[in-house]
């Protein structure tokens, strides 16, 4: 049964081809610079004709390249493919941001009319990729597999035909790609709530709270950027697997583009408001993709005053939070402050509106101490 791509979930799983021979090595370099060299080509081509259109590029455009760079039509049609949707991601952008886009990564998508993915047979390697021609070099990449691409495929993930192609600081990778549709939203279960700075970890409106061991290791190391990223990563992807979403059809999270810096916490250096922006960011990919194969759906949220919102008596005060506590100066509840924030969270999701300030002031306070 043939799937919309509309229904199918996607993961790529990277492999590093270091085990490979110089000599192949050479010719898989020489062909990305070939690629970004005519795919930055096409992004000046299209950007001057202000072409945003996602459309095939005609015949007289793709032999441009032919010709110029002496490729394939069929590798010409695939680059200017490539660099419309290069393009279009730009376009989205607000217009005082936009600007011709300088390639700078050496990747490149090849579609089955370029590579074969097959099984090896009594080989100490477990999978070749064939580079089948058409414009692509015609060569035999061996990879062994890895436990991720085991494991997506003990789950059930097909591999596509598909697979992208990279060079990244001297180093040849390829990603593989994996599809498997996307399961039917969850009807039954709770709302859950989640709050996160990178003080507590993720703390959630039903008292999970995991991803506590980060703060700790993220201060031991501050200074040595380089490998902070990897090991956060992989420590956030443990705790991430340890939460519990077996009651949970809906989560409710902070909406990223309106998280304020000020908002994480206080930090005295850039580097930790940076890191704090994109270890959220990451928490939050992590969390969708978990979700999207559980069949949970995830809700954006305002963060607009979750933090100082008292639910028990609906009112907020700026007064509310002092670091991690919460005490209501109106009713005097107490709580963790990141507990509060996510319960908040999760009442707007069962109440089915974006932010706090969405909702009637009647509704949550006095007349005299209204939602600005
Ligand atoms: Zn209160």
């Amino acid at each position: 049964m043939k799937q919309s791509k509309a229904s199918l979930m996607k993961r790529t799983c990277r492999v590093y081809l270091n085990d490979l021979n110089h000599g192949k090595k050479q010719v898989l370099k020489q062909f990305l610079l070939k690629c970004h060299e005519v795919m930055q080509y096409y992004v000046d081509l299209f950007w001057s004709r202000q072409d945003f259109s996602g459309k095939l590029a005609d015949l007289p455009t793709v032999h441009r390249s032919k010709n110029r760079f002496g490729i394939t039509t069929r590798l010409g049609q695939a680059l200017a493919k490539q660099a419309k949707e290069i393009l279009r991601s730009q376009h989205k952008k607000p217009k005082s941001q936009q600007r011709k886009p300088q390639l700078r990564q050496f990747t490149c998508t090849l579609f089955y009319h370029f590579v074969k993915i097959e099984k090896y047979k009594n080989s100490h390697f477990d999978w070749a990729i064939c580079l089948i021609g058409s414009g692509a070099p015609k060569l035999v990449i061996p990879i062994h597999s890895t436990k991720l691409i085991n494991r997506r495929l003990e789950q059930g993930w097909h591999l596509s035909k598909t697979i992208r192609m990279g060079l990244r600081g001297g180093q040849l990778w390829i990603d593989l790609i994996f599809e498997k549709s996307r399961p039917k939203l969850k009807s039954d279960g709770r709302f859950l709530g989640m709050d996160s700075n990178y003080k507590n970890g993720l703390v959630f409106s039903d008292a999970q709270n995991v991803g506590t061991e980060l703060y700790p290791k993220i201060q031991g190391f501050a200074k040595r950027q380089k490998n902070t990223k990897a090991e956060i990563k992989s420590m956030l992807g443990k705790a991430i697997k340890q939460i519990d979403f077996s009651q949970v059809k809906v989560l409710v999270i902070e909406n990223l583009k309106k998280v304020k810096h000020g908002k994480r916490g206080t930090f005295s250096r850039v580097f930790n408001r940076r890191l704090s922006h994109w270890l959220y960011a990451y928490a939050v990919s992590l969390l969708s993709r978990r979700c999207e194969e559980l069949g949970i759906e995830v809700q954006r949220k305002d963060p607009y005053k979750t933090s100082q919102f008292c639910r028990i008596c609906g009112k907020w005060d700026r007064r509310n939070r002092r670091g991690d506590r919460f005490l209501c100066v109106n009713c005097g509840h107490v709580d963790h402050a990141d507990h509060n924030a996510s319960k908040n969270l999760e009442f707007l999701g069962l109440a089915g509106v974006y932010g706090l300030r969405s909702l009637s002031s009647s509704r949550l306070c006095s007349k005299k101490q209204s939602f600005p």
